[in-house]
């Protein structure tokens, strides 16, 4: 079968490749010059299973309110004229309950350990190599209160059937010793051994390159502009290249739409309506001056709600959301200031170990749902049309097994995890949602 999917980054170039696998021939299509030049291209580099607790819970409107509007927070909501942003805020609000935080949480562990199977999978049948580090996370905590409330959370992951191991001062620093320098003021910690790191955009263009090694088309450089309907399927997608600006319609028996927060607004004219949302995010890579003194354990700093990622010998420091449109600029006062403190703590943490003059700064539109969980399944509208999107904070974690996970749901199997998966990707029903699992 021919199949057109659109958008390459993680999600894209994963699914690309599990179709490739499945002997199709596939058509990527992206506005970029290459893969992962968009959110998949310097977030914080973890493959989170065990660390997936989506931002809804109960305590959440509380922290929101107290943070709304305040330029330092970590989750900064700018209310706008936009009835997608609060039809994503009402939404939210809906998931703030124990009984909605315990469902999505289950659900997240479920893809979660699936798409880190099919990623060890994969790459131990191509060798890619991505700055990957098999350490585990190391999530600590700057005040007892802080502690204490982190191993509540990881006794809530244990019931989920995840390894999240309470620390205490010197258990920390025994398992990431760059952290001496901070010692006092590390109260404990939560660790996740089997958890890892690594370079989302090395491995989703080193991907890409296999893909195109086995078959796959890549046309860079083309803006997607529509999809063409009739009787109840698509019957193209409409693109046009950025350097000639002439449009086609691209023909095939199947589409996927994989991109990212972009995906509502491409399929809003179909009548689908996909509560997708961007929220911006940002990040600091360093130079390390003394690899040595760096952490090589992927961490969570609690305190400033940011993750440290070593990845060869720069280390990336990334955090921080506004629910602000699609705004990804990095020159406002707001997005100078959240940049320097990223750096600036991380000179707390360890002083003198990186280059900080130099930092290089990104941001990124996470496309979040309301519950964390992605839009993986076929549309309600368009029988030929498959979804990959909405992967949150967890983008890079769910890639791989997002990729294989549509993939199988295209060949007519349901994918071995009990995960609600969207429309009616199964006419049989096989899948063991979380309903009836
Ligand atoms: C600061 C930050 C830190 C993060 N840290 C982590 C982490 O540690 N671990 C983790 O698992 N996840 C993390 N994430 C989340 C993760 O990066 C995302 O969930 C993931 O990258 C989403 O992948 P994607 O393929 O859906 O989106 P993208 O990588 O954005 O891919 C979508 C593609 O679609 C293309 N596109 C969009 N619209 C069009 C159009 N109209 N025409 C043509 N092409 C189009 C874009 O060019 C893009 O290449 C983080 C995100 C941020 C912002």
């Amino acid at each position: 079968m021919k199949v057109v999917v659109l958008g390459a980054g993680i999600i894209g170039v994963s699914t690309a490749w599990y179709l490739l696998e499945q002997g199709h021939e596939v058509t990527v299509v992206d506005r970029q010059e290459d893969a992962a030049l968009e959110t998949s291209f310097a977030n914080g580099a973890q493959i989170s299973v065990s660390f997936c607790e989506p931002w809804a819970n109960a305590g959440a409107p509380f922290k929101v309110a107290k943070w709304l509007l305040k330029d330092d927070s970590p989750l900064l909501f700018r209310p706008r004229l936009d009835p997608a942003q609060w039809r994503w805020g009402l939404s939210f609000l809906g998931q703030c309950t124990t009984a909605a935080f315990e469902r999505n949480v289950e659900e997240l562990v479920q893809l979660g350990r699936y798409s880190h199977a099919s990623l060890k999978e994969l790459v131990a049948q191509t060798g890619i190599e991505y700055e990957r580090l098999e350490r585990g996370i190391l999530h600590f905590f700057s005040s007892q209160a802080d502690f204490e409330a982190g191993a509540i959370a990881a006794e809530i992951m244990q019931r989920h059937g995840v390894d999240r191991r309470i620390l205490n001062r010197e258990e920390v620093l025994a398992v990431e010793p760059a952290l001496r320098s901070f010692q006092h003021g590390v109260f404990g910690g939560t660790f996740t051994p089997s958890d890892e790191s690594g370079d989302a955009r090395i491995f989703t263009q080193k991907l890409a390159k296999l893909c195109a090694e086995r078959g796959a088309t890549f046309l860079w450089e083309h803006d997607v502009l529509a999809l063409e309907q009739a009787g109840g399927s698509i019957v193209g997608a409409q693109v046009a290249s950025r350097l000639s600006g002439q449009k086609r319609s691209l023909k095939a028996d199947a589409y996927v739409a994989a991109m990212a927060s972009y995906t509502p607004a491409l399929l809003k004219p179909l009548g689908e309506h996909l509560n997708i949302y961007p929220a911006k995010g940002y990040s600091a890579t360093l130079k390390l001056k003394r690899p040595d003194d760096a952490s090589v354990v992927s961490l969570l700093d609690d305190g400033r709600k940011i993750a440290i990622s070593r990845l060869g010998d720069t280390i990336r420091i990334a955090g921080t959301a506004e629910l602000a449109g699609f705004d990804l600029s990095l020159d406002s006062a707001t997005s100078r200031s959240r940049c320097a403190s990223l750096v600036k703590r991380y000179e707390e943490l360890f002083p003198g170990v990186a280059d900080t003059s130099e930092p290089n700064f990104w941001t990124g539109l996470r496309p979040s749902t309301p519950t964390n969980i992605p839009y993986i399944g076929r549309s309600k509208k368009a029988k030929n049309l498959w979804l990959n999107a909405g992967h949150g904070t967890l983008g890079w974690t769910h890639g791989a097994g997002s990729g294989h996970a549509l993939a199988e749901l295209m060949a007519g199997r349901a994918p071995d995890m009990a995960f609600g998966f969207y429309g009616d990707a199964l006419p049989e029903k096989r899948i063991r949602s979380m309903a009836t699992a």
